[in-house]
């Protein structure tokens, strides 16, 4: 394993699933500087390649250059809860998985990367004994405040060990969008291991690749997301360390997620249906086909919309128009560069505080509150998160209706 001292990022040799050097390069991004580096004053940002490659040996679809993770999460300020929608998800999420699960009162749930504890809370309510794990500390403690107690700490082996002398093994481990932003899946897959029960569940959600590629969500692919699984990678990596997918579902979360369960091999729990239904259609939609034709039609659909949105905004530009973008998040960085808008763009909006009055990272475009759309009155706003452009479009009729126009990536929405 490469060293990270004195570096910002590293590039990986090998498949961090599977340690296979078999592996083939699907899309070309555009290197970005982080996407979530809005920052208070202009300046030159490090750019970070974020090309995809897929395993032929494991089939796992993934970013080989790794961000040191101090650098990139330094300034992680994201609460789950303040996203309205998470936390209906959450509940509805505990609900279904005690259904699937049926564990005794009292059992030991843990969630890693636990965030503010939205779904701890959602489990106690259910009579359970929880424990988060979640390095964000000020996060960690606000949560274990709220009687969630949380360790802030990052789960390894040596940690899994000390909550189980403490507090026993747990018969469900959940893990939200964290596997996928972990380099080093070794370790934290030994140190589920550790703490599991043998009757235990292990419950992962991450982003689906084939939902990213068939729905063309380019702003899904950033720094942030190492590994974009699958049925099969999700298979072959828990057969890898002893474990067993027995089921799968799919999620409408970020535009589409998987949520894999894992077991012990030779565990209490039948392997459900869906794991084989689900690798037959990824196959029969040809994810793991040779001739890559599926990322062909995504390389070509993205350079399609990257020349289409190139040329309404260059001649936009040569009429003296003003044009605006709304959404300053992580995607809309990815949107900017890969969809080549980034020079075109005079100021973006955001109803998100802790996001306005900032520069975007990499082309510094200034952001502000989405009520100066109506005193700077743009021309145009391109809908940097296009797939919420519909609430947004709703919410501001008004800039409509006084004769603003919306363009919209990847729609024909504005020509
Ligand atoms: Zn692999």
């Amino acid at each position: 394993m490469q060293k990270l001292i004195g570096k910002s990022s590293y590039k990986r040799d090998t498949c961090r699933a599977c340690g296979s050097s078999n592996l083939d390069l699907v899309f070309y991004h555009e290197a970005t500087p982080l996407g979530e580096e809005y920052i208070s004053e202009k300046k030159t940002q490090e750019h970070y390649p974020v090309d995809v490659f897929i395993c032929n040996n494991c089939n796992l679809l993934q970013l080989r250059e790794v961000v040191n993770p101090e650098i990139l999460y330094k300034d992680y300020f994201y609460v789950t809860s303040l996203s309205l929608g998470l936390v209906k998800h959450f509940e509805d999420y505990a609900e279904s998985l005690l259904k699937k699960i049926p564990i005794p009162e009292n059992s030991l749930i843990v969630d890693i990367g636990s965030n503010d504890g939205v779904l701890l809370k959602a489990f106690k309510e259910k009579n359970m004994k929880i424990l988060g794990v979640d390095p964000a500390t000020e996060i960690a403690r606000k949560a274990t405040e709220q009687g969630l107690e949380t360790i802030p700490d990052f789960f390894t082996p040596k940690l899994a060990l000390e909550i189980k002398e403490k507090y026993g093994q747990a018969k469900i481990i959940t893990a939200n969008n964290v596997l996928a932003n972990v380099d080093n899946l070794k370790e934290i897959i030994e140190a589920v291991k550790i703490l599991m029960a043998p009757d235990g569940v292990f419950i992962v959600e991450a982003a689906s690749s084939l939902d990213i590629i068939q729905n063309t969500i380019i702003d899904n692919i950033y720094h942030e997301h190492l590994s974009y699984f699958s049925a099969k990678s999700f298979q072959n990596f828990f057969n890898l360390y002893d474990l067993e997918l027995i089921d799968i579902e799919r999620t409408h979360m970020k535009g589409g997620s998987l949520r894999a369960f894992a077991q012990f091999k030779q565990g209490p729990y039948k392997k459900s249906t869906s794991v084989n239904e689900l690798i037959v259609l990824e196959e029969s939609m040809g994810l793991y086909d040779k001739n890559r034709i599926l990322f062909k039609n995504f390389n070509k659909r993205v350079a399609d919309e990257r020349e289409r949105l190139i040329r309404i905004l260059s001649k936009l530009k040569s009429q003296g128009k003003t044009i605006a973008g709304f959404g300053a998040s992580v995607g809309a960085t990815v949107i900017l560069y890969n969809l080549g808008i980034g020079e075109f763009i005079d100021f973006i909006f955001d109803d998100y505080k802790p996001k306005q009055f900032l520069f975007s990272p990499g082309f510094n475009i200034p952001t502000f509150p989405s009520e100066k759309i109506y005193t700077d009155k743009p021309d145009y706003i391109v809908n940097l998160a296009w797939r919420y452009a519909e609430p947004i479009i709703k919410k501001h009729q008004k800039f409509i209706e006084n004769g603003g126009k919306f363009i919209t990536p990847f729609s024909r929405i504005g020509e």
